[in-house]
């Protein structure tokens, strides 16, 4: 099962991914998670992708792409990946269409994890991540039960640097100029599907097992 996750910052993408590979027992493979342990580790990488994630912008194509042709490279990637945040432009989808013809590997399917900007907004302002295993919280809608402490592994929640207002605005212009026309690319290759995102995560994952489902 080769998957792409697309839709908006805060749709919900890296909590599907997560329960999507642990069902398929494949890869999750985020370029947002790959940038932010490398700013984390202060490499060169990190230091570089820093400047644009800060300000909400893609991090340029000569980094992102070389990154993931490396990922997809390796033999746990031969049976299945799910590709969460990647790509992020047609520039990137071409790319990864060529990276995926010289791997003699195919995408079987690409979910559009459908959600509006007012609630990507609210989503992202009141967002909760764990420093140790990513699992995403929300201070409202889905409090951990002791403030600050994972529910999943008991590591510290943080608050992502860009999902401050300003970012957040910059990231929803981002998505709307240079991801969005993604739906209109997969859809003209038949290979997407379209999920309402705007449910609850077991709702959301019932609704893409069952679309998966359909395709086998
Ligand atoms: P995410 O965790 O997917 O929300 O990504 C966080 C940030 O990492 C984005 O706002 C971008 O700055 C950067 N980023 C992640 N994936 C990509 C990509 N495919 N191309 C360029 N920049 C990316």
């Amino acid at each position: 099962m080769h998957l792409l996750l697309v839709g908006p910052p805060g749709a919900g993408k890296g909590t599907q991914a997560k329960r999507l590979a642990k069902k398929y027992s494949i890869p999750h493979v985020a370029t947002g998670d790959i940038f932010r342990e490398a700013i984390k580790n202060e490499t060169p990488l990190g230091k570089k992708a820093k400047e644009y994630i800060d300000q909400g912008k893609l991090v340029p194509d000569e980094v992102t792409v070389g990154m993931v042709e490396e990922r997809l490279s390796r033999d746990d990637c031969q049976k299945g990946i799910i590709l969460d945040g990647f790509p992020r432009s047609v520039d990137q989808a071409n790319a990864l269409s060529d990276i995926l013809q010289d791997l003699e590997l195919a995408l079987d399917a690409v979910v559009n994890i459908d959600v509006g900007d007012e609630e990507v907004i609210n989503r992202l302002s009141g967002r909760r991540v764990c420093s140790e295993c990513g699992a995403s919280f929300h201070v409202e809608f889905n409090p951990p039960q002791d403030a600050g402490v994972c529910d999943e592994c008991g590591g510290e929640l943080y608050q992502r640097d860009d999902d401050n207002p300003e970012t957040i605005k910059e990231r929803l212009v981002v998505y709307s100029e240079q991801t969005s026309p993604l739906i209109e690319y997969y859809q003209e290759r038949d290979l997407l599907l379209v999920i309402d995102g705007e449910t609850t995560p077991e709702q959301v994952f019932e609704r893409i097992e069952k679309e998966l489902d359909a395709l086998e």
